[in-house]
């Protein structure tokens, strides 16, 4: 299990006796988030920190564990700010600054000069916090009494984002293609992505895949049709079809296996040598967690492979989506969001049915897919787009949605929502940030995740909620642009 460290500051003025104390307390409080964070991450304190030297060391352990994806960092005593400085310049990893106490309430029959000493870290933790903001790292803070569920809660969100961000860095994402031709927001530059997310974005032959197809056997093609039958309704009797699918993702499977990749896309412009566009076998990929964003959306794929990293153990959905069409009644819009093929069986409302049908565009043979409904909730959608010289997300909330009425003519799966604070807003919003056409969705995740990742990567973040208005995030973006271009000279 990956791990936080947990680190105490303080200074040498205390003397031993309340040193030993202020590194007790320390230690039963980080017992504490480790056995309450149990099934998530574990929490170990490091010795108290009394100078720059132990600081230093601190966060150089921090730095080259490979199982540390954090630090959670508090100040017991008052702890002067300029011993952190070479410590805070060289941590690399996500930091948690935990404004708390050892003790929840005030003392106040007993309290004197000596408990003011030890419990002083509405004192010590403004020091550190300065040294923080001045040197401008950016981390989360976190206030209250660390027993409190909402403190907790917190906490273990950034241990989800962490996770995260470890599991993001040094990411392999295979590109089966290029970006599709002339297509602009599903673009965007590699090796930024790898200097900023750690992202490794590598090209591939589709006859690579080609070959690996050529490869697999029958048997192979009747276990993974098991698997469908068990997952799935097989609502077709072209299982010629379904078969061509299966083969395509027991290659693809041996494919990111043996690359060690976490995330693909492909492209319907280069499919040489393949039957179908892959749907079904990409849809049951995506099922297991792996990213996928289509027409080369490299930036896509790998964003619902972070995500959904960040979500496990959380239930709900995550995964690819693209807006595709509207219902435009005035007052009662909504979205529908699908793909030629591609949505993740995650979404499904109902067991998802195994159709073949003809695909207009591409031309190829009939692709199985799954067709299902979507499900209802609360949720987010996340884009993340190439500025140029800079990436920015959007991260819209909004309201799945039972669908109001059947569709039975249309043939791939889909999924319904109403935008926040309402249509006009919400849709406008998301068009003056840049957002793509392809989004990540999630009903695991909340814009708190998301502010979070961006705040850990440093990423450029446009929010669009119940509190959304048009002219303030005009201004936001302006404002965000100006920033930028000033960063440039
Ligand atoms: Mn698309």
């Amino acid at each position: 299990m990956k791990k936080l460290y947990f680190l105490i500051g303080s200074q040498d003025l205390y003397g031993d006796e309340t040193l030993r104390q202020a590194e007790q307390d320390g230690r039963c409080m980080a017992e504490f988030l480790d056995q309450s964070l149990a099934n998530k991450v574990c929490v170990e304190a490091l010795p108290i920190i009394r100078n720059s030297y132990e600081a230093e060391e601190a966060c150089v352990k921090v730095n080259t564990d490979q199982d540390c994806i954090g630090v959670i960092m508090w100040m017991h005593t008052f702890s002067p700010a300029k011993m952190w400085i070479r410590a805070l310049k060289a941590l690399r990893k996500p930091m948690l600054h935990l404004h708390t106490q050892f003790n929840e309430k005030l003392p106040y029959d007993s309290i004197d000069m000596d408990f003011m000493n030890l419990n002083q870290s509405a004192h010590g933790d403004r020091e550190f916090g300065f040294i923080c903001t001045r040197l401008g790292i950016r981390r989360e803070v976190v206030a209250g009494f660390y027993k409190n569920p909402d403190v907790l809660e917190r906490i273990s969100r950034f241990a989800d984002v962490a996770r995260a961000v470890d599991f993001s860095n040094g990411m392999r994402v295979a590109m089966f293609g290029n970006n599709m031709r002339d297509v602009a927001v599903t673009d965007g530059d590699r090796v930024e992505s790898e200097i900023r997310f750690g992202w490794n974005v590598n090209y591939y032959g589709i006859g690579d895949l080609c070959d690996k197809i050529k490869a697999v056997t029958e048997e192979e093609i009747d276990k993974k049709m098991e698997e469908y039958l068990s997952l799935y309704e097989m609502d077709t009797e072209q299982i010629d079809a379904v078969r061509e699918q299966a083969k395509y993702e027991v290659a693809m499977d041996a494919f990111l296996q043996q690359e060690k990749i976490s995330a693909f896309t492909d492209t319907f412009q280069d499919l040489h040598g393949l039957k179908q566009l892959p749907g079904l076998s990409v849809q049951n990929i995506m099922a297991k967690g792996i990213g996928f964003g289509p027409e080369g959306d490299y930036k896509t794929s790998a964003l619902s492979a972070v995500l959904f990293e960040m979500a496990k153990g959380r239930g709900g959905a995550t995964g690819f989506t693209e807006d595709y069409t509207y219902d435009l009644t005035q007052g009662e819009e909504l979205e529908l969001a699908a793909h030629m093929l591609e949505v993740p069986p995650a979404f499904a409302a109902n067991k998802p049915k195994i159709q073949v049908h003809p695909l207009g565009i591409g031309g190829k043979a009939d692709p199985a897919r799954l067709v299902f409904d979507g499900i209802s909730g609360e949720g987010i959608a996340v884009s993340m787009v190439d500025m140029g010289d800079r990436f920015r997300l959007i991260c819209a909330d909004i309201s799945l949605i039972p669908q109001p009425k059947p569709m039975p003519n249309l043939p791939v799966a889909r999924m319904m929502w109403k935008l926040k604070p309402d249509f006009a807003t919400g849709a406008a919003a998301w068009i003056y940030a840049g957002g793509a056409h392809h989004a990540v969705v999630s009903t695991a995740l909340t814009v708190d995740d998301i502010r979070m990742f961006a705040k850990v990567t440093g990423t450029e973040l446009v929010v669009i909620n119940d509190k959304t208005e048009l002219h303030a995030l005009e201004q936001q973006l302006l404002l965000l642009d100006t920033i930028a271009e000033r960063r440039g000279r």
